[in-house]
């Protein structure tokens, strides 16, 4: 997939709004559309990356960038003292939808199991 063709790509070009929460030179955070938890925000470097093993593999330091930021997001939504979730879907196993990398950083309520089934 071209960059011009990733949703996550428009975004940081701003061609498609969305609700920014922190912005770095190289991250963006923003607000998900069908959130799963009263705080729940996406992640992302603005580079493309297809998911977090390419992103870990080409560039760590950005790797390491999009965790600051969203360690940052959780400080600023005030979800350190109760606790967050962090997680990349990644492929078609994790259920990962949207093939540019991003965290989701999930919190302000308990989240359950961290999965809905159990294998088999
Ligand atoms: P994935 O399933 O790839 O891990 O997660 C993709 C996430 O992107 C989903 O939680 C979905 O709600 C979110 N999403 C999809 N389209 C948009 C959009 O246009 N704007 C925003 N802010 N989030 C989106
Ligand atoms: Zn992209």
């Amino acid at each position: 997939m071209s960059p011009t063709d990733c949703l996550f790509c428009r975004i940081v070009a701003g061609e498609i709004p969305a609700t920014v929460v922190r912005e770095t030179g190289t991250t963006l955070a923003f607000r998900d559309i069908d959130p799963k938890a009263p705080v729940h925000v996406l992640v992302i470097p603005k580079e493309h990356y297809a998911d977090v093993a390419t992103l870990a593999e080409g560039d760590p330091r950005l790797a390491a960038e999009v965790l600051a930021t969203a360690a940052a997001v959780a400080e600023e939504e005030g979800l350190l003292g109760d606790g967050f979730r962090l997680l990349f879907n990644t492929g078609a196993y994790g259920g990962q939808e949207v093939f540019h990398v991003h965290a989701h950083l999930l919190g302000g309520a308990p989240l359950g199991p961290m999965l809905a089934g159990s294998p088999g």
